[in-house]
This record gives structure tokens, C-alpha cells and sequence, in this order.
């Protein structure tokens, strides 16, 4: 299937990916086969594509999940399932915070905690993302009204809350219910929004700008990105993906792609923060490339609204010790 194929004077190339289910001798219930190779059939669309795939157990287990997720997501606003996380970012050149981060952690009563970056999609997929969205907004706009001024408060957003709902409307009552002037407010969005072909997407970004609110690019650097992306909108921030960083290992490592992003966005003069900075070369390679803000478990982890209020009173960073700590704990 992967050659052009010529249909009526038109090149049209196309590939084919296949779920396999085996029934066992002498137990044939065709519909769940059905459902078996279905869900082989999706793992191989997802993971390769132009492939095949058998059908296996855990598939099962990991559709069930998904699907009580679902269920279970709805409940988690009402029941406070839901907390933030707090990672504090640095300026690079003297260590001194310069805001703060909210992650989302969602407690189940029974599976404990699940990383967003599991229940993120599901959110998305369902619609649940606009409520969740919204009540990150509003405690992460409650929690920076208790730091000083200058502590900027930076908040995920995915594309899915520009679509179809009134994102600056939330983003402004996050903002006055919590008396919190829009310059402390940072929207993280990720290159996705850039490619979509919805161009109320960006126009709401830019009203969110014009409000006062700073646009940060996430996770720069990765999917399919191309540098020119960061001229289609004025953003006030890059954060450059981790993945760039956890490359660099020993003295003489150096990152190329990172150092071209850095002297990019250094001749745009938009700052950059480099995420995921964890082990002491690290940030001196950051350091030498003069990033402007590090974020990462080797200065602090994300922590709950109580540390992070006696960490900025403190200034304090993290310590091996209490990171082997966490590390235990996660
Ligand atoms: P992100 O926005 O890029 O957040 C950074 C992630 O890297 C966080 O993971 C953070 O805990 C982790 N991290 C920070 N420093 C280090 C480090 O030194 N090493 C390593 N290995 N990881 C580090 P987390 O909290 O699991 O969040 C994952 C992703 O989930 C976030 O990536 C973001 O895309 C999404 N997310 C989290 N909270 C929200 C939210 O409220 N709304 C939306 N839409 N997405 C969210
Ligand atoms: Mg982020
Ligand atoms: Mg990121």
C-alpha cells in the first residue's frame, strides 16, 4: 500500500496498519474478536502505523481504564480530587525565583495518584478539559495572590480550550476573583496550537496577549517543529522541551539543535527557560548558553502550596537528600 498509487492523473499514496485477533479453538464469540482486533487495530495506528499488531490482554485493561477514567474524571471536579503542584522557575544567573509553575495532580480514591500526562488526553478527548481548565485557572490565580509581586504565576493551557469556549473570559475572572493583576498571569501553550487550521485559535491567544496576560511556547523543540514557528506569534517567552538538556551528560556534551534555538531566540530577544535541568552540568551548560530561566529537579521539584510558600521565603533548593526522598515516595 505504501507506493503513490496513479487514480485518475492524481498520485494518491495511503498505508495500511491491521489488528489481529485469534479466536481460541472452541470458544468463537465473534463480536468480541471484533472488539480484539479493533483494539490492536487502534495500538497500531497510534504507535506505527503501516504495521500489524496481535491483539493482547493488557489492551483490554488499558481500554477499561480509559473508559472508567472518563467517569471518573466527571466526578473529580465536584469530589476535589484535583490539586496543583507548584515547580518553581529560576533566573539562571543568580538562582533567585522568578515564578512559579502549576501542575495538575489528580488523587484517585482507588488507582492513587495519575500524571497529567495520562489523564491530560482523556480530558481533551471528553470536553472535561474546559472545566478542568478553568478550575486550574482559578486556584492557580488564588494560590500567586498569596506571593510577592514580582512571583509570576505560569499556567498549562491546551489547545482544546481555545476551541469552542470562552477562554479569555476565564482567564479574566480567574484573574479578578482572585485580584491578581494580569501581568502575574503566564499561559504555557504548546507548537500544536500554531499548526492548527482554526484561526479563532490564535485570535483568542493574541486577545488573552493584549490583555495582559505573557504567552509562553512549551515543550519547544520537539513534535513537528520548525523554527520559523516562533515568528507566526509574538510570544513573550520559549521554554525549551527537557529533552534537549537530559542529552547533555558529560563535560564535553553539547547540544547543537538547542544552541541554534538559543542564538534564534537571543537575536528575537525573547527569554528562555530551559526545563528539566537535573544534574549540575546541566546547569552550567544552560549557564554558559545564557538561557535565562532553569527549571528542573536538580534546583526544585514541583511541590504543594504549602512548601511553595516557605520556599520563596526561603529561597531555599532542593537537596539530594530530599530529592532521593521524593524519588521514594513517587
Ligand atoms: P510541562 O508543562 O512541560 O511540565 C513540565 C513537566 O516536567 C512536569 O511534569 C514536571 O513535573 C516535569 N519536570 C520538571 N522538572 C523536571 C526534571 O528536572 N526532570 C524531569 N524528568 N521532569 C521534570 P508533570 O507535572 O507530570 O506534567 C506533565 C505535562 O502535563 C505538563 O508538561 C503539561 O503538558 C501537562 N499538564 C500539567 N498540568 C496541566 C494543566 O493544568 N493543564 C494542561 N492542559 N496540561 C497540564
Ligand atoms: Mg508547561
Ligand atoms: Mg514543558
Amino acid at each position: 500500500m505504501k507506493a503513490p498509487f496513479e487514480i485518475e492523473g492524481i498520485a494518491l499514496s495511503t498505508t495500511l496498519s491491521i489488528g489481529v485477533a485469534v479466536a481460541s479453538i472452541g470458544c468463537v464469540d465473534e463480536d468480541l474478536l471484533y472488539k480484539q482486533a479493533d483494539l490492536a487495530l487502534y495500538e497500531a495506528k497510534t504507535k506505527s502505523r503501516g504495521t500489524y499488531l496481535l491483539f493482547r490482554p493488557d489492551m483490554q485493561v488499558k481500554a477499561d481504564w480509559t473508559k472508567r477514567m472518563r467517569s471518573d474524571l466527571l466526578a473529580a471536579i465536584d469530589t476535589n480530587q484535583f490539586t496543583l503542584a507548584y515547580q518553581p522557575i529560576l533566573k539562571t544567573s543568580d538562582l533567585s525565583i522568578a515564578g512559579v509553575e502549576a501542575l495538575l495532580r489528580w488523587h484517585h480514591p482507588e488507582r492513587g495518584l495519575i500524571s497529567p500526562a495520562e489523564f491530560i488526553p482523556v480530558a481533551e478527548e471528553t470536553g472535561l478539559i474546559i472545566p478542568i481548565g478553568n478550575w486550574v485557572l482559578r486556584h492557580a490565580c488564588q494560590a500567586a495572590r498569596r506571593w510577592p509581586p514580582h512571583i509570576k504565576i505560569a499556567v498549562n493551557a491546551s489547545i482544546k480550550q481555545f476551541e469552542n469556549n470562552d477562554l479569555l473570559g476565564a482567564v479574566l475572572a480567574a484573574l479578578s476573583d482572585a485580584g491578581l493583576p494580569a501581568e502575574r498571569l503566564k499561559i504555557e501553550v504548546t507548537e500544536s496550537i500554531l499548526m492548527t487550521e482554526k484561526s479563532s485559535c490564535m485570535e483568542i491567544l493574541r486577545s488573552i496577549q493584549d490583555a495582559g496576560v505573557s504567552i509562553i511556547l512549551d515543550d519547544f523543540g520537539t513534535g513537528y517543529s520548525s523554527l520559523s514557528y516562533i515568528n507566526i506569534f509574538n510570544f513573550d517567552f520559549i521554554k525549551v522541551d527537557r529533552s534537549f538538556v537530559s542529552r547533555v551528560c558529560h563535560q564535553n556534551d553539547r547540544e547543537p539543535v538547542f544552541e541554534a534555538i538559543m542564538g534564534m531566540a537571543q537575536a528575537l530577544n525573547i527569554p528562555v527557560t530551559v526545563e528539566g535541568v537535573e544534574t549540575p552540568r546541566q546547569l552550567q551548560y544552560v549557564r554558559d548558553l545564557e538561557c535565562d530561566f532553569v527549571q528542573g529537579y536538580l534546583l526544585a521539584r514541583p511541590m504543594d502550596e504549602n512548601d511553595i510558600l516557605k520556599f520563596i521565603a526561603g529561597g531555599n533548593c532542593i537537596t539530594d537528600a530530599e530529592a532521593k526522598a521524593a524519588d521514594r515516595q513517587d
